[in-house]
């Protein structure tokens, strides 16, 4: 089976720009940006989803967010989790979106 996209920059097959990286997880900027700075935190391990994640890595986990946040300079942020098809998975491999929020970004997070 061929591995996926995150599989792949985790393992150097696909480059990319790591802004901030921890023992378990990586954080890159998301190609595809809803607003500036908005960057995803990947497990270097595959895992399908949010669910999977070795309940041993959940503090390490939360510490690479605090990490990539402090690193991106993001005062104000949303952090989301897609999990499963139905809620906006795309790439099933555990990644979590940070969003840096600026007061005129028209950005409408709708929660
Ligand atoms: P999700 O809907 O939570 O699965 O989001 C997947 C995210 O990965 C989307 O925001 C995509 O823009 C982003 N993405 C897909 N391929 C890449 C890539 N090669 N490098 C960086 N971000 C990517
Ligand atoms: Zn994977």
């Amino acid at each position: 089976m061929s591995k996926c996209i995150f599989c792949k920059i985790a393992s150097g097959e696909i480059p990319s720009e790591k802004i901030f990286e921890s023992d378990n997880f990586f954080v890159i900027k998301d190609v595809n940006p809803k607003v500036k700075g908005h960057s995803l935190v990947i497990s270097k391990k595959h895992f399908e989803n949010f669910m999977e994640l070795s309940p041993e890595l959940y503090s390490e986990f939360l510490e690479t967010v605090k990490g990539a946040v402090e690193k991106l300079g993001a005062e104000a942020f949303n952090l989301v989790v897609n999990n499963g098809e139905i809620a906006g998975q795309i790439i099933p491999h555990l990644h979590l979106h940070i969003l840096p929020r600026k007061s005129d970004d028209g950005f409408d997070f709708g929660v």
